[in-house]
């Protein structure tokens, strides 16, 4: 069982197949695209550099970033990595994909592991045997780590798709892109929409990647072109960092991509990354969840028993339910309620907890304010719509839990 093919070499594969490969396993890495694209999936999120520097990632040139800036109409809110609950590591970087993933396979082949350019079409876990476009190769295991078709998972029947978050989205690269008051270079930019929300990474010079999330109740509609400027004519601070910007890339569409597995193992087969689970984007948290996911799986691959597996299952879920939880929070307006209410009207937790949240600070048992922060913010939004309607009703510091 010490022979693992897995599919996609993208930065999941590529972190799974190099915690294997160090441990002393034989990793073959199958790859459909030689020449990694422009993909969605360019903000990273602090905590991730845990992954990032026990595997030797370079990050030379992609810009740095100390936090995010959210708006809503005319109000908008920063938050700093260093204001998070006891942080370890308080900046990430906005990635080009194209680069990032290119970066990536270097590593997977520096820690022993083998790329093999060639579409999976078919895989038994049963027999170990993979099929792909080049020919049949033999695994112990085999680990999908593809993209958020879940291929696999829907081969097997554990696809489980969330009918809360069926959200479509847009995306492309534009230049002339304009940083406003509150901005540190290299914030992400996220603009709260009615029914969605655009999203703007900044690489630099001006250049970023810029896009637009709509839910079921968004009502754009259109071209990308006339969702896009839909899109501005909802947000004021969208529009005066995007007036004038201009396109550069072709748009992409992608929809429906929140879903999960309802197993994220069992015999002969694994699961991680995108194509074990995948939640909405808005707390650009993909990228943390598939490579925390995958330094924990290694191990419990190479233990190799049901229980090391169930364990590393149930820690990799929980993670990823925190954000989720709190992506529920954001598309029915908590998040942004809470976020931009003033200070004094919050328990210190709430704000440490909101930035440990955005720094991906959700793997570590000792920080306790992002689980406390997400279990709470419906109580604290419904208070503080409140105290907008009756300002004599006590303050939030005055109610809730300590
Ligand atoms: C709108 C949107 C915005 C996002 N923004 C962010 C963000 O800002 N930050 C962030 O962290 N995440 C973001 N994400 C999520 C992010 O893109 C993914 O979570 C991340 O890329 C997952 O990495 P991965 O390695 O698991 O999968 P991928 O990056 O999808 O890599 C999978 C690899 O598998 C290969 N592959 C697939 N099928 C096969 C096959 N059959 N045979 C061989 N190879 C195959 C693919 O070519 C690819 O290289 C966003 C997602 C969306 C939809």
């Amino acid at each position: 069982m010490k022979d693992f093919v897995i599919i996609g070499a993208g930065p999941t594969g590529c972190a799974l197949g190099s915690y294997l490969s160090k441990a002393g396993a034989k990793v073959t890495l199958v790859e459909a695209v030689e020449r990694p694209e422009s993909v969605v999936g360019e903000s990273m999120l602090p905590c991730s550099r845990i992954v990032f520097d026990e595997l030797g990632l370079d990050t030379t040139g992609f810009l740095v970033k100390h936090g995010a800036v959210f708006c809503q109409g005319d109000d908008s809110v920063r938050f700093d990595f260093s204001e998070a609950e006891d942080p370890v590591y308080t900046h990430a970087w906005q990635v080009q994909r194209e680069v990032f993933d290119l970066r990536w396979r270097d590593v997977a082949t520096r820690h022993g592991c083998t790329i093999q350019y060639a579409k999976v079409t078919g895989a038994d876990p049963a027999t170990g045997k993979v099929e792909t476009t080049s020919g049949t190769l033999q695994a112990g295991r085999i680990i999908d780590t593809g993209d958020r078709t879940m291929w696999l998972s829907q081969k097997l029947g554990l696809r489980v798709a969330d009918p809360r978050l069926k959200n479509s989205a847009i995306g492309t690269r534009m230049t002339g892109v304009k940083a406003l008051g509150l901005d540190q270079p290299g914030d992400i930019t996220i603009c709260s929409i009615p029914g969605g929300w655009i999203w703007i990474i900044p690489f630099g010079d001006g250049v970023a990647s810029v896009g637009v999330v709509m839910s079921p109740a968004c009502t754009l509609s259109g071209s990308p072109d006339q969702r896009y400027a839909g899109a501005l004519a909802m947000s004021s601070d969208a529009r005066q960092r995007l007036g004038g910007a201009e396109r550069i890339f072709p748009w992409r569409g992608l929809q429906d991509f929140t879903a999960t597995s309802s197993t994220f193992h069992g015999p002969g087969f694994g699961l991680c990354g995108d194509a074990a689970t995948f939640i909405d984007p808005v707390f650009s948290s993909g990228v943390l969840l598939g490579l925390c996911g995958a330094r924990t799986m290694a191990p419990a691959l190479l233990d190799g028993s049901t229980a090391a597996l169930d364990a590393w299952q149930g820690t990799y879920r929980e993670g990823a339910g925190i954000f989720r939880k709190v992506i529920d929070h954001w598309y029915v307006g908590d998040f942004m309620t809470v976020a931009l209410a003033p200070a004094k009207l919050q328990k210190p937790y709430f704000r440490r907890g909101i930035v440990s949240l955005l720094a991906g600070d959700v793997y570590n048992p000792a920080r306790t304010s992002p689980r406390r922060m997400a279990d709470r913010m419906g109580e604290l939004a419904s208070h503080l719509r409140m105290m907008a309607v009756d300002p004599d009703a006590p303050s939030a510091s005055e109610v809730g839990p300590a």
